[in-house]
């Protein structure tokens, strides 16, 4: 299914502020709060679909790329392996904040209310970084790539616990599980309650009394994993991709982090890349190009034929029509740009200087006053 616009998703303008973003996000995962909507399973996609929008939008970086480079400069084109797979639980851990403190929850019990572990902590994977080599047939096209990485997956002997068996586990005495501890205070506007990460559990709500052993408590290991990554076809030098939830996995289960994959260009050896257009530089001899020809250009999808009118100057340039790459947004693809420059022999034969002896006061070999204008005028504009 492709991807709605993160914008409409969240019903907002494309300069929409910071602010304005967090309250439409709001509002939208109010409307489709599992709480409210038991069971609805089109309401559970929307309460997805709009903690997807929001959590782009609200990154300055994020939205920065979304915006330049649509939804793959942030998760990928529709279908691609890209796809921000949030579950309720990372939504509810990364943007509880939206809902809590300020914000009352009345009737429905609240985000992350007591059924899934109140203020509790949970732990976060960190990111992971890799870069990818790519060739410009490969920018051209897309591709799949698989790579290997080294990270951490959660231990399989605990099932990312940490603890050894059932037992090996107890709620915590003093939040009691909640992972907070409340205190209240007393200041002079009255009394205030304040709630901090329970020191004694860090947050976690349980202590671990009998650590696995093939993790050390820790719940997850390091371990080599192949990931394939589907590169949308015209992503450029130093873009980032990022795949939602495949960075190393958080110590006893918490939300993997993420997977930024940099993409790295490999320079091709006779085409330039501008943009979405390609740039060949194509010398010509002076018969071809006083006589004309055909001439054999490569492209993307390999050699091509071009046809050199009689008279063609050095400084034309031919524009070959969608012969550059796709747009990573899938609008449109860039033109292929042959700029023709005339080689003049550097060292002549005795018969060839008579030749062109011969051929100096031809009218037809005279520069024409035109052709010096136009010289003059893109000469001029160089320094404009
Ligand atoms: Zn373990
Ligand atoms: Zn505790």
């Amino acid at each position: 299914m492709a991807k709605r616009d993160y914008y409409e998703v969240l019903g907002v303008a494309k300069n929409a502020a910071a602010e304005e973003i967090k309250k439409a996000y709001r509002k939208k995962a109010i409307e489709y709060h599992p709480d409210k909507n038991p069971g609805n399973k089109e309401a559970e996609e929307k309460f997805k679909e709009a903690a997807e929008a929001y959590d782009v939008l609200s990154d300055e970086q994020k939205r920065r790329r979304y915006d330049q480079f649509g939804h793959a400069g942030v998760g990928g084109p529709a279908g691609g392996g890209f796809s921000g797979d949030f579950d309720i639980e990372d939504i509810f851990s990364r943007f509880g904040d939206v809902f809590g403190g300020h914000f009352g929850f009345g009737g429905f019990g609240g985000f992350g209310g007591d059924s899934r572990g109140g203020g509790r902590r949970m732990n976060r994977g960190s990111d992971l970084r890799v870069k990818v080599k790519l060739n410009l047939f490969e920018v051209a096209k897309g591709v799949e790539k698989k790579i290997k990485v080294k990270k951490y997956i959660p231990c399989s002997t605990c099932h990312g616990s940490g603890a050894e068996g059932s037992g090996g586990t107890k709620t915590c005495d003093t939040c009691r599980g909640s992972g907070v501890v409340t205190r209240v205070i007393n200041t002079m506007l009255g009394q205030m309650q304040t709630q901090s990460p329970c020191p004694t559990c860090g947050g976690e709500g349980k202590i671990i009394t009998k650590k696995c052993p093939a993790c050390a408590g820790e719940g997850i290991v390091k371990d080599d994993e192949v990931i394939t990554l589907q590169i949308p076809a015209g992503v450029a030098e130093g873009m980032q991709l990022s795949m939602n939830g495949k960075g190393n996995a958080a110590r006893r289960g918490g939300i993997n982090g993420d997977l930024l994959v940099l993409v790295e260009e490999e320079p091709h050896p006779e085409l330039l890349r501008d943009e979405n257009d390609l740039l060949y530089s194509l010398l010509l001899s002076v018969p071809q190009a006083a006589l004309g020809d055909n001439v054999e250009v490569p492209t993307i999808d390999g050699k091509v034929k071009v046809k050199i009118e009689p008279g063609t100057q050095p400084g034309k340039v031919l524009r070959l029509r969608n012969k550059g790459l796709p747009s990573v947004n899938g609008y449109g693809t860039g033109d292929l740009l042959i700029n023709i420059s005339v080689y003049i022999p550097e060292t002549l034969s005795e018969s060839e200087k008579s030749i062109l002896n011969g051929l100096e006061n031809s009218p037809n070999f005279q520069p024409k006053k035109s052709m010096k204008d136009k010289i003059f005028s893109k000469f001029r504009n160089m320094f404009d």
